[in-house]
Formats: C-alpha cells, structure tokens, sequence
C-alpha cells in the first residue's frame, strides 16, 4: 500500500448538486491545485428525491469542467466513506458558507473521521458574494420563472419539471 505522500490526491466532493451553482463551481475550481482529481459525487438518497434529473444533474457539472480533466462526475449512494475507499480517495471536499454550516460540517467530518481515519475533510471558506447561493434557492427562483443565469454557472441551461 502506498503511503499518503506517494498516493495521487484525489478528493470527492460530495453533494447533491440540484443544480450545480456558481458557488459549488467557486469552490472545485478554487481546489484544483490542491489535488490531482476531483470526484464530484453526486450523493443519492432514497428519502430525499432530487428536483431536477440526476443525468441532467451530472450533465451540468460535466458542461462546466468539459476543458478539465482533473474532475470526474459521478453518482453514489450508502455512505460517503464507504464511496471514498471505493475510488480510493483520501479527501473530502467541502465548501463553508455560514457558522450554520460549520456546525453541522464539524459532526459530519468527525464522524466520517470515526468511520474512516484516513479521511481527512478539507474545508474552503466561500468567497463572500456567494455567500448566499444556494441550490434551494436556485430552484425556487426556476420554479417561479426567475433568471437564473445570476446564480448557475455559464452555459449551463436548466430545463425540467
Ligand atoms: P448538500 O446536499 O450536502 O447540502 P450541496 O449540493 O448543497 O450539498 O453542496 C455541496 C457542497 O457545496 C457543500 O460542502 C456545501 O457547503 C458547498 N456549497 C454549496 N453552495 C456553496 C456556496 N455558495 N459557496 C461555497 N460552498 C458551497
């Protein structure tokens, strides 16, 4: 087994993506220095059904990194961790908005940290002016036929429901 300094850095970055948004865009690109690969994982959960259709989803995140091929779309379910050691990732990549966040990023990385010790999650502040945008807030702008474009990344065009 390959120690951490000779492993390739490759981190997931785990979410549900419904839809991409400038912020989520910010924060990989931001990243991408700091690792060989990029995972972006999007996350299936069986109680909490997307909005907008997972292939459109992932179809998105892929329009946006096209020229980039340190980023890798994909989908998973069960527990991240267990995803992680699958594609052998030894990060986790998460974006913080708000204390609000914090909070609740502080238990998930702990507990992650529980389940899986050699994750480490890595953590970058958003930068201010994307303070505020959301996913939830990007659909309910679509839903009531607002202009998106402020809030997703360029060429991408939502369509759905
Ligand atoms: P989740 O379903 O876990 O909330 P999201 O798709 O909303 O997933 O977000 C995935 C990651 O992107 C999370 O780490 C979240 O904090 C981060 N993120 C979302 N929006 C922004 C933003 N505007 N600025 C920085 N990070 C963000």
């Amino acid at each position: 087994m390959l120690n951490r300094e000779e492993m390739i850095k490759r981190a997931v970055f785990p979410g549900s993506f419904d839809p991409i948004t400038k912020g989520h865009e910010n924060i990989i690109r931001r990243a991408l220095p700091l690792f060989d690969e990029i995972i972006v994982a999007i996350g299936l959960n069986i109680e909490k059904k997307g909005y907008f259709k997972l292939e459109d989803r992932i179809f998105w995140i892929k329009t946006v990194f096209a020229d980039c091929n340190k980023i890798k779309v994909t989908s998973y379910s069960g527990l991240t961790v267990d995803f992680c050691k699958s594609v052998e990732a030894s990060y986790i990549l998460r974006g913080l908005r708000t204390s609000a966040d914090f909070e609740f990023e502080r238990t998930v990385g702990q507990v992650n940290k529980k389940l899986y010790p050699a994750i480490e999650t890595v953590f970058l502040l958003t930068t201010p002016e994307y303070t505020s945008v959301n996913s939830s807030i990007v659909r309910d702008v679509y839903k009531n036929g607002g202009d998106v474009s402020l809030f997703i990344p360029d060429g991408v065009t939502l369509k759905g429901k």
